[in-house]
């Protein structure tokens, strides 16, 4: 176990699902307060070695505070159809690695904003992972590719 602070110093007070500022000096008993996530949705991952196992998040983002799965959400000033599931996407990428579909596009500069803002993302969500982007036409549509 690592305490509070350093969780939230490791994550640079940032919470790992919402990714909204988190503020230290907040009663842990505020919603919107610091909490340590123990990252349940890994349960595989347990057994790795890793250098983050717990994550900072807000209380009412925590997991382990009544939600029963973490769920990283696209902003909605992007234009992604059929997003995929970040969280899961990531997942793979972090234990198989290779290359995964994450979106379709409208046009290839929304799918080149969605791919700068998803790799963004990712360095946060999963710090250990190097991901690029890629944008692939695709009947019409623009593939954006995550790949490692
Ligand atoms: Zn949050």
């Amino acid at each position: 176990m690592s305490s509070l602070h350093d969780i939230g110093e490791t994550d640079g007070w940032r919470c790992w699902l919402c990714d909204e500022p988190v503020d230290p000096d907040m009663s842990v008993n505020d919603p919107r307060g610091p909490s340590i996530d123990a990252r349940t949705t890994r349960k595989k991952a347990k057994k790795k070695a890793r250098a983050v196992p717990e994550r900072l998040a807000h209380r009412d983002c925590n997991t382990g505070k009544g939600n029963t799965e973490a769920v990283v959400a696209w902003p909605d000033d992007l234009f992604v159809v059929d997003p995929a599931v970040i969280l899961t996407s990531v997942e793979r990428l972090a234990t198989k690695g290779g290359r995964e579909a994450m979106a379709r596009c409208p046009t290839s500069d929304d799918a080149d904003a969605a791919g700068v803002w998803l790799v963004d993302r990712v360095r946060r969500l999963e710090p250990d992972l190097q991901v690029d982007y890629a944008v692939e036409p695709a009947g019409g549509q623009y593939l954006l590719v995550l790949s490692t």
